[in-house]
């Protein structure tokens, strides 16, 4: 039986921080500030100057960074928030959170990315309806690349919504060789422990040019509190990043772009060894992944899971995201209008996402690619 190989190691990753980790983790154990320590505030400065954004705001989960984000644009009830229907939940859990209806799109078949074009079709649909207002747009860096920002930008624009870039997946992922951070009004993240930027724990971050943005963030994250402590200007939440996670994210920080590039190695092998036998991803032009999920596309459901089931008897773990696109959901069909999106539909039965983390070695990632070969010989 052949050792098992793993979907993520985050053993291995900690052995190669060592020392460094210990001694970051251990200075917040010496001065005690749990809650918005010093460790926070260095972090939120790198983590700015890595995107190039003029503000970043250290928040608890990227879930919550969402919910900050759009109570800063007071969306509630009878609003509407467009976000594409192929996503993980808390892009649509937030809007429905605050009120509001989530409005699911279709996505490109190429890229899996927002589609544009069913974007446009469905905001001209709510406003012809005529019962929700139109407030805001979620576009989702799915999968480590960027989701289309120049248009989303244009539509945003033209359609005067509110522009949110949930980048949970994709930190460390460029746009015409800029990092994503500044493509919309706001710019979220996840540090969740499976991301790309991932620490030991819940935790995210909001991006932002705007000082007064900015200062709202930083507002809602502590109840809404004013220039003095206990002075109460609106309504907020809990939604810290507590000092133990930016001292692990900091120190992560310094290995990050290596690790960036063991993931486009790790892709690039996939691609040589894969690409003809199967639907390798596509990439987004003038872009570079972080490589957060790597997904093949096989010809339908029986052959993923006859593909499934052989990795799996060799020890090599698959993943699939997502197995139902959030319009069919339970919590969420009925929020649908029952129209079909049909790439959404087409590409949650085929989809299967392979092993991708800056540990795997070489002949793991071969391992990988044989065991998928011998299903199609
Ligand atoms: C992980 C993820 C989130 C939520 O982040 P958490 O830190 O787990 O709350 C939001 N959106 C997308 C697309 C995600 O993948």
């Amino acid at each position: 039986m052949n050792d098992p190989i793993l979907f993520l190691d985050l053993k291995k990753q900690q052995r190669r921080l060592g020392e460094n980790l210990k001694q970051r983790v251990d200075r917040v154990f010496d001065h005690c500030q749990f809650i918005l320590g010093p460790e926070v505030q260095e972090l939120e400065e790198r983590l700015a100057s890595y995107v190039n954004a003029q503000y970043c705001i250290g928040v608890s989960s990227g879930t919550d960074a969402i919910q900050i984000a759009l109570m800063a644009e007071e969306v509630g009830p009878g609003d509407a928030v467009f976000l594409p229907a192929f996503t993980y939940t808390a892009t649509a859990e937030v809007p429905l959170v605050l009120g509001a209806t989530p409005i699911f799109v279709d996505i490109d078949p190429k890229t899996f990315q927002i589609d544009p074009c069913h974007l446009q079709s469905s905001i001209a649909r709510i406003r012809e309806e005529n019962n929700l207002r139109p407030k805001a747009i979620i576009g989702v860096d799915l999968f480590g690349q960027p989701a289309p920002w120049d248009k989303l930008r244009d539509i945003a624009a033209r359609e005067n919504l509110f522009l949110l870039d949930d980048c949970a997946q994709s930190f460390g992922a460029s746009l015409h060789y800029k990092k994503l951070g500044c493509e919309a009004d706001a710019t979220i993240t996840s540090f969740f422990p499976s991301k790309p930027l991932g620490g030991y724990g819940d935790g995210g971050a909001i991006f932002t040019n705007d000082p007064e943005k900015a200062e709202l963030y930083r507002s809602l994250r502590t109840h809404g509190e004013g220039k003095t402590r206990y002075q109460v200007l609106r309504t907020g939440m809990n939604g810290r990043l507590d000092t133990l996670q930016a001292a692990v994210l900091l120190t992560k920080l310094d290995c990050f772009d290596e690790e960036l590039q063991r993931r486009e190695m790790i892709a690039q092998q996939y691609d040589q060894g894969l690409a003809s036998i199967v639907e390798i991803p596509a990439r987004v032009a003038n872009s570079q992944s972080a490589w957060a999920i790597y997904s093949v596309l096989l010809s339908d459901s029986e052959h993923r899971q006859k593909v499934q089931e052989h990795l799996k008897a060799q020890n090599i773990p698959t993943a699939i995201y997502y197995p139902l696109p959030l319009h069919k959901q339970p919590a969420y069909r009925k929020y649908h209008n029952g129209s079909i999106l049909m790439t959404s539909e087409d590409i949650s039965e085929r989809i299967l996402a392979l092993p991708i983390h800056p540990d795997l070695t070489d002949e793991e990632v071969n391992r990988v690619i044989m065991a998928i070969q011998e299903v199609h010989q």
